[in-house]
């Protein structure tokens, strides 16, 4: 769950409208989390691509949370 950016637009209101050096660098080293899983973490295992809407808490509830809605087999070629 903490690993969306629905919740870290919601935190950044948060943050926003009780501004706190230690909520802002909480913001920024989540923010950097997420871009950095969102770039580096594409492979489950060698066999699956995840999606690239992995990300959106609202893409992993409407596939029901199942990992065949996550991911997609990796073409080998
Ligand atoms: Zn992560």
């Amino acid at each position: 769950m903490f690993h969306s950016y629905e919740l870290f637009a919601l935190y950044s209101f948060l943050v926003y409208k009780y501004p706190n050096p230690i909520l802002v660098g909480v913001l920024c080293g989540m923010g950097l989390h997420l871009i950095l899983d969102q770039v580096g973490n594409r492979y489950l295992i060698k066999a699956f691509v995840i999606s690239p809407w992995f990300y959106f808490f609202t893409f992993r509830a409407w596939g029901g949370f199942h990992k065949d809605w996550l991911r997609t087999p990796r073409k080998l070629s």
